[in-house]
């Protein structure tokens, strides 16, 4: 290990420690931002609620095992809007904060920093609007009909703190949650120009002319500036908040980690909210969950994976599914969307109908008090993905993509889906996880025309290879370096040594096939072309054709037909050949007969920990609608669950939310045959 590697892990800490919160809980004992919302409920808080109405939804928050409450909604959820009645609020969730801190429940204050309904308020500070770049006017985002605030204004970031930082204190808040500052109409104002001219030079309107062109230098260099912004804005938020409200955590609102939407239109991407944040509340915003589980469980890896490198903790807050169904929904998908959360390490926060989180009148949510009484011994200590196989996932190969999701994170997520039908134990890494190198354990690691690559992260990948790894590497992986500038004559040596092949000059193109001039690297016998070459101690696999758009299932949306364009059998090849090359795995899975499942394995110690959700359900006849509200059917199957481990078990425990299928059975031997679990289980492999 080198020194730098060394001083990484341990500053990381470092930093942790001095800079983590800690809460007071009713017992007197100390807990972090992390403990406080594991269990994580919206609230809609209506001012003037008698003391009853308060201790009533306390108690029925304590009843369903909460831990957390994000509270705001309402008109309060546009902070400006609600300036004239704030008194009122403030009053109210005083006594909120108070009711809950009782019953050792940590509040956060949560309300958009920039959004505005107000017209004449957006008026009289018409300075500080985001402007649109067509028009110069102010711009009104459609979705929500507001206008927005610029991030970069400094005067208004000081009126923004001064409210948000005097209302805090005032409910006596454990944490604050800003939400949408970011750029999402332009923004040309004054404070942007005479940023854009300070910073980067030039005029900003002319940057934006030439950034139309994706792609282009100006294309990649208008992004980039825009995601520093918005990390800039937060940083600045965290600092603050460190400073004068030190002992509150500081949550973000945040996309997900593999949709280029934040990165490539407004600069928020899903990096900026973790880097900046004790905890990232992660919007599942829009597809119909239960449809939607292969491409929503990849995106929970990746999430998970993106937070657990920066020691931060990422909630799954899945949001209304459409304006229309908002208030309507069918409970078992929220239970779901837990399960989601569970099998990926991802705390849950419940808000599906429109910010409003549970209320009194509600049923006690027994998953939540399912994960408190049964799965947090299991899970208390922390938790680890544990996977034989790796899907590589980039950041920059996402943001640099000129053609959305096509070149890159599709096939990616393709890739992952293969190896979740399959039951082939997986897991997500990023360039950050790469920072630190190939995690232990893992014996292959897939890249997905990886094409924009930084040279430090290729350095990474050859040392795993060299170091007995079996890297598989498709497409124009490696091409571009880390900021989209073709590397392709800089490394063309490098990597056709890695690569095995002779390759002629690829032109500019990010995705396609690629023409080998010749190939040293043996064929394998593959579903696809796949060249074979011995690199160090380990192997490099190349594809010079990338196949995971054919492997990929999108997002299913609800009331629209169901879709599922993959080649399955394809699919279930390439799953296999990944299988072979991962070699025995600590635990192997399938089931008999074969249906589709959510598995995803964990360590915690010396414990195996799999996860199990039921999807066998969620295939559709292709072109039937998919149901408005989305419904989860926990379709049964008879199917049996088999288990094979690499070492013997000393015991295996079945945690299941359906308590009659809960078991024991000491001294198992290696192969352990279960009934397929009904909804969702934990099965705990306690290993010699
Ligand atoms: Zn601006």
């Amino acid at each position: 290990m080198t020194v730098t590697g060394l001083q990484t892990p341990l500053l990381a800490l470092l930093l942790l420690a001095v800079m983590a919160p800690l809460f007071a809980t009713a017992e007197g004992s100390r807990q972090t931002p992390a403990e406080a919302f594991r269990r994580t409920t919206l609230m809609f808080l209506r001012p003037g609620m008698t003391d009853a109405e308060v201790e009533a939804y306390a108690e029925a928050f304590a009843r369903s095992g909460i831990t957390g409450v994000l509270i705001g909604g309402g008109r309060h959820h546009y902070l400006h809007d609600d300036l004239p009645f704030l008194d009122d609020y403030a009053k109210t969730a005083a006594r909120v904060v108070e009711a809950c801190r009782k019953r050792g429940i940590a509040v956060a204050e949560h309300h958009s920093v920039v959004l505005t309904t107000r017209e004449d308020y957006a008026r009289e500070h018409a300075a500080w609007i985001q402007r649109d770049f067509e028009s110069g006017e102010p711009s009104v985002w459609p979705e929500y009909q507001t206008w927005a605030f610029c991030p970069n204004n400094l005067e208004f970031r000081e009126l923004y703190w001064k409210i948000a930082s005097g209302l805090v204190r005032r409910i006596g808040a454990d944490a604050l949650m800003s939400d949408d500052t970011v750029f999402h109409h332009g923004c040309s104002c004054a404070a942007c120009a005479r940023r854009w001219r300070e910073e980067t030079g030039g005029d900003i309107h002319e940057a934006y002319r030439q950034s139309r062109t994706p792609g282009s230098e100006a294309w990649r260099q208008w992004h980039a500036v825009r995601r520093k912004w918005f990390t800039d804005f937060r940083r600045w938020l965290l600092e603050r908040q460190r400073a004068e409200l030190p002992g509150t955590a500081c949550l973000a609102l945040s996309g997900n980690a593999l949709s280029p939407w934040g990165g490539q239109t407004h600069g928020g991407a899903a990096e900026g909210s973790l880097d900046t944040a004790d905890i990232a509340v992660w919007e599942v915003y829009n597809p119909a969950d239960f449809y939607s589980w292969r491409r929503l469980s990849v995106e929970a890896a990746v999430m998970a994976e993106a937070a657990r490198v920066r020691g931060v903790t990422a909630l799954l807050l899945p949001y209304a599914d459409t304006a229309q169904s908002r208030d309507v929904f069918d409970p078992e998908e929220e239970v779901f969307a837990w399960g989601v959360g569970q099998a990926h390490g991802l705390p849950f926060a419940l808000g599906r109908v429109f910010l409003t989180g549970l209320t009194p009148e509600d049923a006690p949510r027994g998953y939540f008090v399912f994960e408190r009484d049964r799965l947090s011994r299991w899970l208390a200590g922390g938790t680890e993905p544990h996977a034989e196989a790796a899907v590589l996932f980039s950041r920059a190969s996402r943001d640099l993509d000129t053609a959305w999701e096509a070149s890159h994170v599709a096939p990616a997520i393709g890739w992952a889906e293969s190896l979740q039908d399959a039951l082939v134990p997986w897991r997500a890494i990023t360039e950050d996880t790469l920072d630190r190198g190939v995690p232990g354990g893992v014996r292959v690691v897939i890249a997905p025309n990886v094409f924009a690559l930084s040279d430090a992260h290729l350095d990474a990948l050859e040392r795993f290879v060299r170091t007995g790894g079996i890297l598989l590497a498709t497409s124009r992986t490696a091409f571009f370096d880390g900021e989209g500038s073709s590397a392709f004559s800089a490394r063309k040596l490098r990597l056709e040594a890695l690569y095995g092949v002779s390759l002629r000059e690829p032109g500019e193109r990010i995705s396609g096939p690629v023409e080998l001039a010749h190939a040293s690297a043996k064929e394998m016998d593959a579903p696809v072309r796949a060249l074979r070459n011995r690199v160090g101690r380990g192997s490099v696999i190349y594809l010079p054709e990338e196949p995971g758009q054919q492997l990929f299932q999108d997002f299913q949306n609800e009331g629209k037909p169901f879709t599922d364009p993959r080649d399955l059998v394809l699919s279930a090849k390439l799953a296999q050949m990944v299988r072979v090359l991962a070699g025995e795995c600590e635990v192997s899975l399938s089931l008999v007969p074969h249906s589709p499942a959510l598995t995803a394995v964990r360590r915690a110690g010396s414990d195996l920990l799999i996860f199990y959700l039921n999807t066998a359900g969620a295939d559709l006849p292709p072109g039937s609608e998919v149901p408005t509200p989305s419904r989860v059917d926990w379709k049964r199957t008879g199917a049996s669950l088999h288990l094979r481990f690499a070492r013997e078990p000393r015991r295996v425990r079945v945690v299941s939310l359906d308590f009659t299928e809960s078991r024991t059975l000491d001294r198992p031997g290696k192969d352990v045959t279960l009934p397929a679990p009904r909804r969702f289980a934990l099965i705990v492999a306690e290993m010699p």
